[in-house]
C-alpha cells in the first residue's frame, strides 16, 4: 500500500480518482496531511506550477503526490492568459471579467485558435513525471452557456457545435484537458503500482 497526496482541497476530485486506480494506492487530501496553507504558485510556465506545487508538498510533508495546473492558452494573445488564467483580469479572479477581458482583446481578430493544456506532475521518490492533456478550440466571438467554470462559455472544442458551459458536465468530463491528463496519469499507476 503506498499513499499518494493529490494536492488539492477538493474531496469530489479525489473521490472521483481514487475510483480509477488501483487499491493499492491510498489517496489522500491536503486536509489529510494537515497542510492548510496556501502552496506557492510563482512559476511563470504552466508545467512549472503543477511541479512547483507538487515538489512543495513533497519537500515539506515527506509524502509522494502529484498536482495539477491547467490555462487557456491563445495564438493571437501569444499563449496568454496561460499560466495567468485565474486573475487575468485581477486579483478578485473574476471569471466573468477574465472572459471580457479576452472578448475584448480579440475584437476584430480572425485567428481564434485556443487550447486548453493541463499538467500534472506527479512526484514519486523525489523524481518528477508530468502528464499532458491538451484540447483544441476556438475563442468565440460572445459568451454561450451558463454550465461549467472559468472561460467554458468562449471556449469552442474542435468537432462540437456548442461551448464548454452549453455542454452537460460529464459530457464535458470526459473529453476535457483534465480527463485526458488524469487518464495518462492513471494509466501510469495502473502499470507501474
Ligand atoms: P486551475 O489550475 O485548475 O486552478 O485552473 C486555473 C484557471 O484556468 C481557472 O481559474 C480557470 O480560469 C481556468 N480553467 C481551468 N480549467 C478550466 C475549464 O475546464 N474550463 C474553463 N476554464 C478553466
Amino acid at each position: 500500500m503506498i499513499e499518494l497526496v493529490f494536492a488539492t482541497a477538493n474531496k469530489n476530485k479525489i473521490i472521483e480518482i481514487q475510483q480509477l486506480i488501483p487499491n493499492t494506492i491510498m489517496l489522500l487530501s491536503l486536509n489529510d496531511i494537515n497542510c492548510l496553507e496556501e502552496i506557492p504558485e510563482t512559476q511563470a510556465t504552466i508545467e512549472g506550477n503543477a511541479a512547483q506545487k507538487a515538489f512543495y508538498i513533497y519537500n515539506n510533508y515527506h509524502i509522494n503526490c502529484f498536482a495539477d495546473d491547467t490555462g487557456l492558452e491563445i495564438d493571437a494573445l501569444n499563449n496568454k492568459p496561460g499560466v495567468l488564467s485565474a486573475r487575468y483580469a485581477g486579483e478578485s479572479k473574476n471569471a466573468n471579467d477574465n472572459m471580457d477581458k479576452v472578448l475584448s482583446e480579440m475584437n476584430g481578430i480572425t485567428n481564434r485558435k485556443a487550447r486548453f493544456k493541463t499538467i500534472i506532475s506527479l512526484v514519486i521518490d523525489n523524481k518528477e513525471i508530468q502528464f499532458e492533456g491538451i484540447i483544441n478550440g476556438t475563442i468565440l466571438t460572445e459568451k454561450a452557456g451558463s454550465s461549467g467554470f472559468g472561460y467554458d462559455p468562449i471556449f469552442l472544442p474542435d468537432g462540437f457545435t456548442t461551448s464548454f458551459a452549453e455542454m452537460n458536465i460529464s459530457e464535458k468530463n470526459k473529453i476535457s484537458h483534465r480527463a485526458l491528463a488524469v487518464n495518462k496519469l492513471v494509466e501510469y499507476l495502473n502499470r507501474h503500482h
